[in-house]
């Protein structure tokens, strides 16, 4: 195959793009791009500095962090993994840092330098958006701008088009399209207290959504209007379908202690009460388990916690009854609030659903019914959670589609 389009220049495209160019340099590659600008995602993600992919030394299972396609990426990790994203990043000229929390930046923190590497030296038609691409008796693609209007036929085609939402025109090629619904945002709340402490973090907190099995442990970020954070995020993606068919509308059910349980929790408030009976509940953040809680729990929060379970101000761990415990409890393990909605969200926002996984050959990515015709990036039913997953997830499945062609 000598003439190759390349559909939307974002990640996945360019990246394709520039590995085609490095595996076959006699092949013609064209990136068509329907904005004025190519890789405009690229150039805000991780706020600006680009997360471009995680040493994957936290992830036990890719499941965690693919909550759709972990069995395809497993795969095409054989292919193509973080190791080798960051060799041929750094190849290419760009220095890494590996961040306390795994995820992988450039060292400048400027993801403009990743766009650089990505757009260099590629044949770019920009302000054309691909309307339609039609299959030749002769088994060549024709592909079309707007208005019907042919912008030339090619031995393969390659949709890298992302998470537009836009699958119309691939439907209409028999493509099987899983309904695509928005992951990776923050919850609204119904208002009940909670946006009085708008601004605390709290670093290990369990987010569990009633009734589903969609469950997410990290650091919660209460907002204005309801919560955000890594949990938050990793919970909106486990759930993405879930939150979707039910309007965004559903319980959640919040462990502000983390790992520990109701029982773990009663017992450490008790054991503090035998030892600082005078004291008040509302003056000191007890120990649990060894000294977790002060970590996880600041003053503030506990003060704020010990208000919600409806204990006054001035009421020492002497006079706790047991309601009041069974209360503080509660809230602190099984702190209930309704979800009302999603928040749109400036750092992360990506799209579950796509072209389904079952019309793709899992070796290539090639369309089984449509010979000629590649998919790759957030395009297929494949997302992952923050943490430079999804970029990875985009670079390994254009290297697949590079070598496939
Ligand atoms: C604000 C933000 C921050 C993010 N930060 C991170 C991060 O730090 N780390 C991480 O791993 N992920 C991050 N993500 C997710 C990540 O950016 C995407 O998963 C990734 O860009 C997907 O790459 P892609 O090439 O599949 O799609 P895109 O990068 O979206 O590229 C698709 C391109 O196709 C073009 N296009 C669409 N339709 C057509 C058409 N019909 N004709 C021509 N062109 C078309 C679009 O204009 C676009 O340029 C972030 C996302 C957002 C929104």
């Amino acid at each position: 195959m000598k003439n190759i389009a390349i559909i939307g220049a974002g990640a996945a495209g360019c990246f394709c793009a520039q590995r085609l160019k490095e595996l076959r340099p006699e092949a013609k590659v064209t990136v068509f791009e329907s904005h004025s600008k190519p890789l405009a995602k690229v150039s805000v993600t991780g706020g600006g500095r680009c997360n471009l992919t995680n040493s994957f030394a936290l992830v036990r299972d890719l499941r965690e962090v693919y909550p759709r396609g972990h069995q395809l990426m497993k795969r095409l990790f054989h292919v193509w993994n973080h190791w080798d994203t960051m060799s041929w990043f750094e190849e290419h000229g760009v220095r890494l840092v590996t961040q306390e929390d795994e995820c992988v930046f450039p060292v400048s923190q400027n993801a403009m330098e990743i766009v650089e590497v990505l757009r260099r030296g590629l044949d770019l038609r920009l302000q054309t958006r691909v309307a339609a691409i039609e299959k030749r008796e002769d088994g060549k693609w024709e592909v079309f701008a707007e208005a019907k209007n042919s912008v030339g036929v090619f031995d393969a085609v390659v949709v890298t088009t992302g998470g537009a939402r836009r699958f119309s025109w691939l439907a209409r090629l028999g493509m099987e399209i899983v309904p695509p619904v928005p992951s990776l945002f923050p919850f609204k709340l119904e208002p009940a207290g909670l946006e009085q402490m708008s601004g605390a973090v709290v670093k290990d907190a369990e987010l569990v959504l009633p009734g589903t099995k969609c469950r997410a442990r990290g650091t919660v970020l209460v907002t204005h209007n309801g919560i955000s954070g890594p949990a938050t995020l990793r919970l909106s993606s486990y759930a993405a379908r879930f939150l979707a068919e039910k309007a965004c509308c559903a319980d959640l059910v919040i462990n502000w202690m983390g790992e520990l349980g109701e029982e773990q929790v009663r017992e450490a408030l008790r054991d503090f009460a035998q030892s600082h009976p005078n004291k008040l509940v509302i003056g000191t953040v007890p120990a649990f388990d060894g000294d977790a809680a002060q970590r996880v729990l600041t003053s503030r929060m506990w003060e704020f916690m010990v208000a919600r379970a409806g204990i006054h101000p001035q009421t020492r761990w002497s006079g706790m009854g047991k309601k009041q415990y069974n209360k503080l409890v509660t809230v602190l393990t099984a702190d209930t609030h309704k979800v009302t909605g999603r928040v749109p969200h400036k750092e992360e926002f990506v799209t579950a659903g796509g072209v389904s996984l079952a019309a793709l050959d899992s070796a290539t990515l090639e369309s089984k019914t449509q010979k000629g015709l590649f998919f790759a990036g957030e395009v297929t039913d494949v997302d992952g959670v923050t943490g430079g997953f999804n970029l990875q997830a985009a670079w390994t499945m254009a290297e697949v589609v590079a070598r496939g062609v």
